[in-house]
C-alpha cells in the first residue's frame, strides 16, 4: 500500500472564488465556486455537463457554512495509491487522483475546507472542520449538499421507507423496490426520499453513480432528499429510526470531517460497474486477527424455513455442503429454543468432521424493533456479546450473521462498527442483514463478509410477484447496489417450486442458466447459495457441477454490455479462469454480438446455457471472432461462459 501526497501548494486566492480541478485524463472535471457568499460545485464529462451548479456546505449548532463565504486559500496536490482488497469486485486497485483543498471563512470567521479528489472517472469530496477556539465538538444541523442534474435526466432509484414499520417494526433495512428510468420530479414511494447508491441517466451526456464511503461509528448513514426545486440534497436519518433511540444528526469531535460523497461520471456504464472509488479512499480499521475465508454455502431456512432450524435437518444441510464441497453451512433464526447451544457444539463438531464451517444467525436487538427470533439482546450490547463470541470461538465457529438493525443513525453506525470490532478480537468474521448498505467496509473492516441491503432471495419465498420480478432486479444491481459493495443475496435457486418439496409454495420465473449467471453476477466474498440437498439429484448435472467448481471472488470485473433493468452481461476473472455471464429481462429475445476482449480467436470455451426447452447443458464451444461472440438471451433466461485466461 502505498499513499503519495505528491505536491501540495498553496495557491493565492485574493480575490477569487472559482476553481476548478479535473481528472489526470482531464475528462472529468469539478468546478467549484462561491455564488454569493454560498459555496457551489459542477460536474462535466468529456465537456458535457453531468451536474449543474449544485450547493454545498451544512449548518451547525455552532455556525454556518452554506452561506456568507469567503474563500482563504486553495491547496492542490495528486493522490497516487496501490493496494490489494480480496473481497470486491477486483483484487489489485491503482488510485490516481488529484486533489483540491479549498479553505473557506464564514461570517464570523470560522474555517472550513472542501477535499475534492478527482481521478479518471470518480469524484470522491468531504468537508474537513479544523478545532478553533474552545469548541471540541459540533452537530451538523442541515447539509446543504445537493445534485442538481439536467432536466432530460431519469433516475433509478430505491427509497426510503417509513421507519419502525414493516416485519416486527425493523425497517428501514434497504429492502424496498427499484424503478428504472423514472422522471426526476415523480415524487418517492414514502416521501422520504432515497437511499444510496443511487443512478442517473443524465441523457447522452452520461451516466452518474451517487454513494457515499468511510461512514463509521463517527458518522451516520445519509441518503438522497426527494427531488426538491430541482435538486437532490443529502438528508440524514429520521429521528423514528431506531425506536426513536439516539439522534438523527451527526456529531461530530473537532478536527473532524464528514464521511467522502462520490460521484462516479461515465459516458458509458462501465466505469459505474467496474468503479473501486468506495474502496479508494478509505484504509483498514485494524488489522485481522484470522485471516477472512470467502466462501461458498447453503442454508436450510431459505427454502425449508423456521421448521427446519433443528438438530436433523442442519446434519442434512451439512452433508449437502460437503457433498457440494463448500465452505459454509448457515443456521438461521431461533437455533436458541429449537437447537440450543450443546446442539450448536455438536453440530460444530460434526461439521468439522466433514470440513464444513458453521455460521451463526443473531438478532441484533435490543431496544429498537420487536424481533423475537432468537437469540435476542446478545449483540446489542458489549458484555453478552464478548461473552458469546467467546463461546463460538471455543467451538471453531469464525462467522456470524447480524440481523434486523435500526436503521442509518450515528447510534446505529456505532453498533455496527462495535459488532464488527469485537468479533474480530475472537476470530469471527460477519454478515450483516436486515441493514444498511456497506460504506467502504470491505476495506475499512477487515472481518466483515457481507450485507444484504436489498431485496434479496427471502422475497422469492415470501411472494410470486418477486419471482416474477426477479430478472428485472438481477439486471438492475450489478449497475448499482452491487457497483457499490458487496451484497449477500443468498440467491442461486435450482429448485423450481421453492418450498420443502420442491412441490408447492412460489414458482420459479427464471431458467437455471440464469441462476447460475447470477452467481457470477452478484458480487460477495461469502455467498449462501438457496441450493438444497434434492438438487443432488433433482437439478441438471451440469448446474450442480458449475456450482461446486464457482468462485466467489475476483480479480478482476469487466462490464460488457447491458442496460440497467433490461440485461447485464459482466465478465468476472478468478485466478486464471474467466466467467462471462449475462442474464435478461428483457421480453424480446436478444441477439447480442459480444466484444469479449479476454477471449483469443480459435480458443475452446465451455458454455452453460438452454437450448429451447431442453435441460441446461456444458457444451465446449470453439470462439471464432472474440470481438464478435453471437449469443442469444431469452427473457428470464442467462448464460455462462467460462475460459482460461490468456
Ligand atoms: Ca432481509
Amino acid at each position: 500500500m502505498k499513499l503519495q501526497l505528491l505536491s501540495l501548494a498553496l495557491i493565492t486566492t485574493a480575490g477569487m472564488t472559482a476553481a476548478t480541478i479535473s481528472s489526470p485524463d482531464s475528462k472529468l472535471v469539478v468546478t467549484t465556486d462561491l455564488s454569493g457568499g454560498k459555496p457551489v460545485y459542477s460536474v462535466s464529462y468529456d465537456g458535457k455537463p453531468i451536474i449543474m451548479e449544485s450547493p454545498l456546505g451544512f449548518d451547525t449548532n455552532i455556525g454556518d457554512f452554506t452561506k456568507g463565504l469567503t474563500l482563504v486559500g486553495e491547496k492542490t496536490g495528486v493522490v497516487n495509491k496501490s493496494f490489494e482488497q480480496g473481497k470486491i469486485k477486483k483484487s489489485h486497485i491503482d488510485y490516481n487522483a488529484n486533489q483540491l483543498i479549498a479553505e473557506y471563512k464564514n461570517a464570523k470567521g470560522q474555517k472550513m475546507s472542501i477535499e475534492w479528489l478527482v481521478s479518471d472517472n470518480d469524484i470522491a469530496f468531504r468537508y474537513l472542520i479544523p478545532a478553533e477556539g474552545d469548541t471540541r465538538s459540533l452537530i451538523i444541523e442541515k447539509e446543504a449538499t445537493g445534485y442538481r442534474f439536467p432536466d432530460f435526466t431519469t433516475t433509478f432509484l430505491t427509497p426510503q421507507s417509513d421507519a419502525m414499520i414493516g416485519w416486527k417494526r425493523t425497517k428501514p433495512s434497504y429492502e424496498e423496490h427499484y424503478k428504472a428510468d423514472a422522471k426526476m420530479d415523480e415524487p418517492s414511494q414514502y416521501g422520504h426520499g432515497y437511499t444510496f447508491p443511487a443512478l442517473f441517466h443524465v441523457g447522452d451526456n452520461g451516466w452518474a453513480l451517487l454513494t457515499e464511503t468511510g461512514v463509521d461509528g463517527y458518522f451516520c448513514g445519509s441518503r438522497l432528499s426527494d427531488y426538491t426545486d430541482g435538486v437532490y440534497t443529502i438528508a440524514y436519518p429520521m429521528p423514528e429510526e431506531n425506536n426513536g433511540n439516539g439522534s438523527a444528526n451527526p456529531a461530530i469531535g473537532l478536527p473532524g470531517k464528514t464521511p467522502w460523497r462520490t460521484i462516479t461520471v461515465g459516458s458509458t456504464l462501465k466505469p459505474i460497474v467496474e468503479t473501486t472509488i468506495p474502496w479508494n479512499v478509505v484504509e483498514p480499521l485494524y488489522t485481522a486477527t484470522e485471516p477472512v475465508k470467502p466462501g461458498r454455502g447453503t442454508w436450510s431456512w431459505i427454502l425449508w424455513q423456521d421448521p427446519s432450524i433443528n438438530y436433523d435437518d442442519q446434519i442434512k444441510y451439512i452433508d449437502f455442503a460437503a457433498a457440494m464441497g463448500y465452505e459454509n453451512v448457515l443456521i438461521d433464526n431461533w437455533w436458541d429454543t429449537n437447537i440450543g447451544k450443546d446442539g450448536i457444539a455438536k453440530l460444530a463438531r460434526y461439521a468439522q468432521s466433514k470440513g464444513v464451517n458453521l455460521l451463526i444467525w443473531y438478532s441484533s436487538s435490543g431496544w429498537w424493533n420487536d424481533i423475537e427470533q432468537g437469540p435476542t439482546n446478545i449483540m446489542s450490547r458489549p458484555i453478552p456479546r464478548k461473552e458469546e463470541f467467546k463461546w463460538l470461538q471455543s467451538l471453531g465457529i469464525k462467522g456470524i450473521k447480524v440481523d434486523f438493525f435500526g436503521g442509518d443513525k450515528q447510534e446505529t453506525m456505532r453498533l455496527y462498527e462495535d459488532i464488527l470490532s469485537d468479533a474480530n478480537d475472537y476470530g469471527i468474521s460477519v454478515i450483516f442483514h436486515g441493514c444498511t448498505m456497506p460504506r467502504g467496509w470491505e476495506r475499512m473492516y477487515p472481518n466483515y463478509v457481507g450485507s444484504e441491503a436489498v431485496l434479496a432471495s427471502e422475497n422469492l419465498v415470501f411472494g410470486q410477484n418477486f419471482c416474477d420480478n426477479a430478472a428485472f432486479n438481477a439486471s438492475l444491481h450489478p449497475f448499482i447496489r452491487n457497483a457499490a459493495g458487496c451484497m449477500e443475496f443468498g440467491g442461486t435457486v435450482l429448485n423450481h417450486r421453492l418450498n420443502r418439496g420442491n412441490d408447492g409454495g412460489t414458482t420459479r420465473a427464471t431458467s437455471d442458466a440464469f441462476e447460475l449467471a447470477t452467481a457470477i453476477l452478484f458480487q460477495n466474498p461469502v455467498q449462501n447459495f438457496a441450493l438444497a440437498p434434492n438438487n443432488l439429484t433433482d437439478a441438471p448435472e451440469a448446474a450442480i457441477e458449475f456450482m461446486k467448481a464457482v468462485p466467489t471472488t475476483w480479480n478482476e470485473t469487466v462490464f460488457i454490455d447491458g442496460y440497467p433493468g433490461k440485461y447485464v452481461i459482466l465478465a468476472r476473472r478468478h485466478a486464471d479462469k474467466w466467467y462471462i455471464a449475462g442474464v435478461s429481462a428483457n421480453k424480446e429475445p436478444l441477439k447480442l454480438k459480444l466484444d469479449l476482449p479476454m477471449l483469443q480467436k480459435d480458443q475452446m470455451v465451455t458454455v452453460y446455457a438452454e437450448d429451447g426447452k431442453k435441460p441446461l447443458e456444458a457444451k465446449e464451444l470453439k470462439i471464432k471472432k472474440p470481438e464478435s461472440v453471437a449469443m442469444e438471451l431469452n427473457n428470464n433466461g442467462g448464460f455462462i461462459i467460462v475460459a482460461d485466461a490468456k
